[in-house]
């Protein structure tokens, strides 16, 4: 019988509420159409497979490097990106454990955002670059290519940045550094925290 596990889940605001900084028009083909595609392919592909069964991020770690892996990274990575979204007028506080642990990596939030623009921006190709947290509470930036996830690495991603042209080719076309601009005040902090694994510090 074939099961459908996965599916596209629903974004907490309006097609239309992060304008201008992500216009309706890219919202709609970004979330109704690439992520719809990859939560698609995700299900066909696992359907019969030995991955049936498991969790998204179990399938994310365990699925050998290829279609499989990409196609589930892909949901992963987008899941993390829209859920992390909000419009700009909404209440974004980041918790404090968080900010310590940026300021103890980076000096300050300016600085991590420096440092993040200047992967994503650098990045060549089709990718992610990802704020994610070790097994020892250290912040890393990271890029990494098509739909992998730094799940992969024994790190867990607390921000997903993505810097394939899809995400931001109709508002701003090869101007990617702009789309980061702009993205940064998207962004709820407060759902970030919220991904930090709760009980690292007594690992
Ligand atoms: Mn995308």
């Amino acid at each position: 019988m074939k099961t459908n596990p996965f599916y596209l889940p629903e974004l907490k605001y309006q097609l239309n509420d992060l304008a201008p900084m992500m216009s309706q028009e890219t919202l709609s083909c970004h979330y109704g159409k690439h992520f719809k595609t990859y939560v698609d392919n995700l299900n066909q592909l696992v359907d019969g497979s030995k991955f049936e069964g498991l969790s998204l991020e179990e399938i994310v770690r365990k699925a050998p490097a290829g279609l499989l892996a990409n196609n589930a990274g892909q949901v992963l990575n987008h899941q993390l990106f829209f859920e992390q979204l909000a419009p700009t007028q909404h209440a974004k506080q980041m918790s404090g454990e968080l900010r310590r642990l940026i300021d103890q990596s980076f000096g300050s939030f300016e600085l991590m955002i420096e440092h993040l623009e200047q992967a994503a921006s650098g990045f060549f190709g089709s990718g992610w670059t990802f704020l994610a947290i070790n097994y020892n509470s250290e912040l890393k930036i990271l890029s990494l290519p098509n739909g992998d996830n730094p799940l992969r690495y024994d790190l867990t991603p607390l921000l997903a940045i993505d810097v394939w042209e899809h995400a931001y080719y109709l508002d701003y076309q090869n101007r990617r550094q702009d789309y980061l601009k702009n993205l940064w005040l998207l962004l709820n902090w407060h759902v970030i925290s919220d991904r930090m694994p709760v009980d690292y510090g007594y690992l």
